[in-house]
């Protein structure tokens, strides 16, 4: 299959090992930003390939795991208003919140519908016009483009029971606050694929300048990890941190303008709450106030009592890099995918969920 059966060849990824193994001197820290990256490395075993000198930690690159509690809380308290509909991904439908979870509001009688796309949320709006439906928007820099796209649809289209809970969160900020943390000190980043193809590698350009870390911003098949991480050993051990592509196939420097100006047009910058890490300036994006009767934060109010943590998950310092799930008391024994008890076991793109899957 082109473009896939390439990147997966055995014996350029051997050459790779081969190259990676004889390059690297000394103990590195890297850290996968993506979610999609941790399951690739776990899916092929690359953490087994690499050397021992090569550490690998997961980041917070799974939309669903950096929710915050809080956010999910106010999602479900959405529910139990009188004639809404709530429509959301697969994902966010089991995640436990401090006091139950969209699943159960759904058990309980609410009408919580799963969407493969928010253009399906738009159609529900239009088929049931006396009901409000209210869109729950997580995601990164990949999926905000398109809700911005549907905010102008609904707008075009005089959609006026259409609303979006933006919980959409922006990648660079989150690496920023992860390095002045220190908590954990990184050599280099695998920089996200999907993000990248939106806003391009530019965007990075202050982590080797300020932070002396290297990036590399990486595909999703085996030979492009592999590639990625030949590339940042090479610049750790030759002490020249930059921004490279080892996905050009997917991005460019400048990113995809058509989708910038799309998010830039419905958008604006604004704090975001992130599980585990807090709230993080400048990490989130909030709807306009030329859109602001699409903006579901305006048009509803509920009450919410303090979040809860789950008991003894470690999700928080999962997505931070401070603890791999395998540190964690619960992993396997209590939490599984069957009985989640954390997002991070629960989504498709957790941590926890590619270690249940791929680890031993
Ligand atoms: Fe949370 Fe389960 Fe992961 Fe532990 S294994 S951090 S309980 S999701």
């Amino acid at each position: 299959m082109k473009f896939i059966d390439e990147y997966q060849n055995s014996e350029l990824a051997k050459g790779l090992v081969k190259r990676i193994a004889k390059q690297s001197t000394k103990t590195i820290k890297l850290m996968e930003f993506c979610g999609g990256h941790t399951h690739a490395i776990m899916r092929y075993g690359i953490r087994q390939l690499v050397p021992k000198t090569v550490e690998m930690r997961s980041g917070p690159g799974c939309p669903v795991c950096v929710t915050a509690t809080a956010d999910l809380d106010k999602a479900i308290a959405l529910t139990h208003l009188p004639e809404v509909i709530i429509t959301t991904f697969g994902d966010m439908m089991r995640v436990p919140g401090s006091y139950s979870s969209l699943q159960q509001a759904k058990a309980e009688g609410a009408d919580v519908r799963i969407v493969y796309s928010v253009m399906d949320a738009i159609e529900i709006a239009e088929a049931n016009p006396e009901k409000s439906v209210i869109f729950i928007g997580i995601g990164f820099e990949t999926t905000a483009p398109t809700i911005a796209a549907s905010i102008l649809k609904a707008e075009q289209k005089k959609i006026e029971n259409f609303y979006v809970l933006s919980l959409h969160k922006l990648t660079p900020p989150v690496m920023k606050t992860l390095l002045d943390s220190g908590e954990v000190k990184l050599d280099g980043i695998i920089c996200p694929g999907h993000v990248s193809v939106i806003i391009g590698s530019h965007p990075y350009e202050f982590i080797p300048k300020n932070y002396g870390v290297a990036c590399v911003i990486s595909g999703f098949e085996p030979l492009d990890i592999l590639l990625c991480l030949d590339k940042l050993v090479r610049q750790i051990e030759n002490g020249q941190p930059r921004v490279e592509i080892a996905y050009p196939r997917g991005v460019k420097p400048e990113g995809n303008r058509k989708a910038l100006q799309l998010m830039e047009e419905v958008f604006e910058i604004g704090e975001a709450n992130w599980r585990g890490i807090g709230q993080v300036p400048q990490s989130g994006l909030k709807i306009r106030s030329k859109y602001e009767h699409f903006d579901a934060d305006k048009a509803f109010s509920v009450t919410l009592k303090p979040a809860r943590e789950p008991k003894g998950c470690r999700c928080g310092d999962v997505v931070r890099g401070a603890a791999t799930p395998l540190e964690c008391k619960l992993f396997r024994k209590v939490c599984s995918p069957e009985r989640p008890i954390g997002p991070c076991m629960v989504s498709s793109e957790g941590a926890c969920a590619a270690y249940y899957q791929y680890h031993g």
